[in-house]
């Protein structure tokens, strides 16, 4: 790859919607939109550069000697602009971005195996930070993607020898402090590594599609579990996007609860907004099939998203939890004071339930008291424990029942 005292370098392209688009518009609409963004690639570099499509949505550009007044950035910004404006495809209007991940020869590297390993690494870093922008790959990132192939590594281990449990955090009605059910929190215990949280690892096993055989097994444990608990007693379960993208889901979870006594409304799915936007159509389907089994359906993490309110007519969503966010700011900032009341205050319109999520103290709970807010959840409530059974959490909160005795 190297001429002798050149300078190269490699943009790696990834077209953001493609997937979508092909969704959408069928192969055809796919072919046209990947013609399209071609000859838009071909138009913002010079004839000297090389363009060549490497998979799917993949595309990469080879800049020999950019440099100088032209630098790669100038080149990259000018790709990013060519895709800001929107692509036509079968009479429809479809905005379209790209994400870019650069490495430079020599300094990145000087095979062409190393270099695109680097480029790879700086797209997926792109891709990760917000998609349409593109990244140089920093050889700082070295420490960080060994560590995220270790972990990798360990997590496909430990799906092979089941190395997980679920916690389980309770949330409780506001007025009442009684316990009105339990979320399910999956971790992973480490011989190294310690106890996981699912922060640090759920968005590595979507990423690296291990997701479906996690979620498969978590959906299994916490339906068990709940079932053996006092009826009055819900049980709250996330899935991730690429779970909720298959029609499966409603399946897996209507056997798990044929195989239990337990009866379907004491479940709670929990969704994220940016799920149900990722693929509407999809989302939809899924959600009226587990309305249809009788399942529940919580919109997590509400307000950090995009909040398309509309949503929440059009769905059938029968709780939000209010983001820790805005619960975390309630002390210091009116505007999130003010969200929140609003918050609860939509739901209650809708006749939606509302939990708001991560209260920490008993300010922050008094406050959800004094505007009515349903229920609650937060490590002032009590953390996620392992044995709801004897955890003494069945019936009342009982820390925060404690203090209000005393
Ligand atoms: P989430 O569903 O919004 O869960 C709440 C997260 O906030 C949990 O972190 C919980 O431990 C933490 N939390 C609860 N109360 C408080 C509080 O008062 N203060 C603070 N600072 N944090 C609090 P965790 O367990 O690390 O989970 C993070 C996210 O990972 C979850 O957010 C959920 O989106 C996802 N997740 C957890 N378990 C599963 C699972 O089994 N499957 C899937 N697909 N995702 C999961
Ligand atoms: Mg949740
Ligand atoms: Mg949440």
């Amino acid at each position: 790859m190297k001429r002798f005292g050149e300078t190269y370098s490699v943009l790696l392209l990834d077209l953001d919607r493609f997937k979508e688009i092909n969704d959408t518009f069928g192969h055809g609409g796919g072919d046209e939109f990947l013609i399209q963004a071609a000859s838009r690639l071909r138009i913002s570099v010079r004839e000297v550069d090389f363009v060549t499509r490497i998979s799917g949505d993949e595309f990469a550009i080879i800049l020999s000697c950019a440099g100088g007044s032209e630098t790669v950035a100038d080149i990259a910004e000018r790709v990013q602009r060519a895709f800001a404006i929107p692509f036509h495809i079968q009479e429809r209007s479809i905005q379209g971005s790209v994400s870019i991940g650069i490495a430079m020869l020599p300094n990145d590297g000087v095979d062409a195996e190393a270099i695109l390993q680097r480029a790879d690494e700086a797209l997926y870093a792109a891709k990760r930070e917000q998609r349409g922008t593109y990244r140089f790959c920093d050889i700082r990132d070295d420490e960080k993607i060994a560590y995220r192939n270790l972990l990798l590594r360990e997590l496909k281990r430990a799906i092979a020898h089941e190395s997980f449990h679920l916690e389980f955090q309770p949330t409780m009605g506001v007025d009442s402090g009684l316990t009105t059910g339990f979320e399910a929190l999956i971790r992973w215990q480490h011989p190294e590594l310690g106890l996981v949280n699912a922060s640090d690892f759920v968005p590595l096993a979507e990423e690296a599609g291990l997701i479906h055989e996690i979620g498969e097994w978590v959906i299994r444990k916490a339906i068990d579990e709940a079932a053996t608990w006092p009826d009055h007693l819900r049980v709250a379960i996330n899935v991730s996007a690429a779970q909720f993208r298959t029609l499966e889901i409603a399946g897996i979870i209507e056997r798990c609860i044929g195989k239990t006594d337990i009866s379907a409304d004491r479940i709670e799915i929990e969704v994220t907004e940016s799920m149900i936007l990722a693929d509407i159509e999809r989302a939809s389907d899924v959600l009226t099939k587990l309305r249809q089994i009788g399942v529940r359906v919580a919109l997590d993490d509400f307000g950090k998203g995009y909040s398309s309110l509309v949503h929440l007519i059009r769905l059938p969503i029968d709780r939000i939890k209010i983001d820790q966010f805005f619960v975390s700011q309630v002390e210091t900032s009116e505007e999130c004071k003010k969200m929140v009341r609003a918050m609860v205050r939509l739901a209650r319109e809708l006749r939606i339930d509302v939990t708001a999520e991560g209260v920490e103290n008993e300010t922050q709970l008094n406050f959800l008291k004094a505007i009515g807010c349903g229920e609650a959840q937060g490590f002032f409530i009590s953390r996620p424990i392992k044995d709801v059974r004897n955890s003494g959490l069945t019936t009342s909160c009982f820390p925060v029942a404690r203090q209000r005795a005393a």
